[in-house]
């Protein structure tokens, strides 16, 4: 079996893994990279994050200034941005972790997440402003919501490959369709090094830390089955067909403890046509036609039954989109028909349904039947949702308006207007499951935990297979963030050994 030598192996090439890597290189160690995919399909479901949007704290304009030092002044000034404190991103989380994240992983994800992005602007990170989620105004542009203001440089696949250049410059190894497939123990259980799968057979990297950096069980759908439960085996995957669990199961296997909400899922409304995996794209070679299908809170969602089965208005999709996949699945067949008329044409665009197929007809009536939904069902749906829409306030996107329906259920939060519009517009969504919330326990320090809550010695995690931040649903642009934290405390970590 050949054998290898390095301070620090880092098992993944997503952002985590990435992060963690140039972190363990800037301690001072000699980093070896291991990744499962072959190089044209390097950088795991980080890739895929076509937003590659970036949660942090800041107090306005001050703070984010020098994270985009190619903003001119004269772009400054039509910016209105509110600040998005700490306070702020910690309520977010646990008002949609319903309590239960735990509270020094968020605050390291609060904490942590300015000086980050920070940290990885001056590693050689480009950002940009998310104009998409800004509000023009009379030649302004304004936020209501600070807590989106940030993306990578040409999105997921701009980032694996911003990252890559680091990596490269700092002349780190990384080795493709190296598939991590067992950790090295001494006699004391410390972790010594990693026996890989490769094209040629098995081989081993000998070193002082691990970091486990290689993403959910996502694509698995054996695991799938067993820990999400009937249904999900078949779900969806928007991102990468490599995120196996491997790196949960290696650490579980030398006695790791298994963590969070293994039952849990981040899982969002996407086009029904989407592949199997990578879904994120109707047309993942070329990146176009992104998949997602954000728009469902300007109008109602039904079934194939033609009923309504959620609170489309219960929150900005930014605080539900995580959760509304698995509500879908749960439908007749997995599939949701999202409904709206005229009115909000202009709106729904915003969310870019790029590559969809609509549903178009002049009634109701039309549309169910070219839905194949029965006429009746849809039609009383619809009736009964416009009676219990409330006139007495205006509708507004932008804000938690809470113009709501009185008297249905499930009701309408927010945006609750009248279908009443033709020509009417269906579209076609499924789950789209982008990662798994169950893993591995770690401390603050990224340290992996055995079953008596100690660290295992010389092993780290970071990324998606960290359990532990988020439960039942999780606030956007929480993911890479959470990678580039726990990647960079545990690539630092392992380094100092
Ligand atoms: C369509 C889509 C859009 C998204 N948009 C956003 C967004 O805007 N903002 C946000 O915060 N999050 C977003 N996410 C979530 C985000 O992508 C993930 O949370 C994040 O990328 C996870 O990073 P990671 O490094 O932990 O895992 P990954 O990026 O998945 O990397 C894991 C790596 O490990 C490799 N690997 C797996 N098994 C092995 C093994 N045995 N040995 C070696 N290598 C292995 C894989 O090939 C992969 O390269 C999105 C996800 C998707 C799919």
């Amino acid at each position: 079996m050949a054998t290898l030598d390095c301070d620090v192996v880092v098992v993944g090439l997503g952002n985590a893994a990435q992060a963690a890597a140039a972190s363990a290189h800037e301690t001072g160690a000699k980093v070896i990279v291991l990744e499962k995919a072959p190089e044209k399909k390097r950088g795991g479901n980080t890739w895929f994050s076509h937003g590659a949007q970036f949660r942090h704290y800041h107090n306005g304009i001050p703070d984010v200034k020098p994270l985009l030092p190619h903003v001119p002044e004269s772009e400054w000034e039509k910016i209105d941005l509110p600040p998005y404190t700490k306070d702020d991103f910690y309520a977010d989380i646990m008002r949609v972790t319903r309590g239960r994240s735990v509270p020094e992983l968020a605050e390291l994800l609060v904490n942590e997440s300015y000086p980050t992005v920070k940290w990885m602007r001056e590693s050689g990170i480009q950002w940009e402003i998310l104009y998409t989620d800004a509000k023009p105004e009379s030649g302004r542009f304004r936020w209501h919501h600070g807590s989106s203001f940030i993306h990578s440089k040409d999105g997921g696949a701009g980032l694996v490959d911003m990252w890559h250049r680091i990596l490269q410059s700092k002349g780190i190894e990384v080795r493709y369709e190296n598939g991590a497939a067992r950790l090295i123990t001494d006699e004391k259980n410390a972790v010594r090094g990693v026996v890989v799968q490769t094209p040629e057979g098995l081989a081993e990297v000998r070193c002082k830390g691990v970091v486990l950096a290689c993403g959910g069980f996502q694509a698995s759908p054996a695991l799938r089955a067993q820990y999400l439960g009937s249904g999900w085996d078949l779900a969806k995957v928007r991102g990468t067909k490599y995120d196996t669990g491997d790196g949960i199961q290696m650490a579980l296997d030398i006695g790791a403890q298994a963590f969070g909400h293994w039952s849990g899922t981040h899982a969002t409304p996407i086009d029904a046509d989407a592949g199997d995996y990578e879904g994120g794209f109707l047309d993942p070679a070329n990146r176009r036609y992104r998949t997602h299908r954000y728009g469902w809170t300007l109008g109602i969602m039904v079934n194939t039954e033609g009923r309504r089965f959620l609170d489309e208005g219960e929150d900005f999709h930014a605080y539900t989109y995580a959760k509304t996949g698995g509500e879908i699945l749960k439908q007749p067949g997995g599939i949701a028909y999202q409904i709206f008329d005229e009115k909000v044409k202009e709106a729904v665009a915003r969310h870019l349904y790029e590559g969809a197929t609509p549903i178009v007809a002049n009634s109701i009536r039309e549309l169910a039947e070219k839905l194949e939904i029965k006429p009746d069902a849809l039609v009383q749906t619809v009736e009964e949702f416009n009676k219990a829409v409330t006139e007495d306030r205006p509708f507004d996107q932008i804000i938690r308006d809470g113009k709501c329906t009185k008297g249905i259920q499930p009701p309408k939060s927010n945006w609750a207007q009248r279908i009443d519009t033709a020509p009417f517009v269906a579209y076609a969504a499924t789950c789209g499951l982008t990662f798994t919330l169950g893993g591995l326990k770690i401390n603050t320090r990224c340290q992996v935990l055995n079953r008596l809550d100690r660290p295992i010695s010389g092993l780290y995690a970071a990324g998606e297979l960290t359990a532990g931040f988020f439960y039942y649903n999780y606030p956007s642009g929480g993911g890479l963030m959470r990678g580039a934290i726990t990647g960079r405390i545990a690539g630092r970590n392992a380094a100092c050994l």
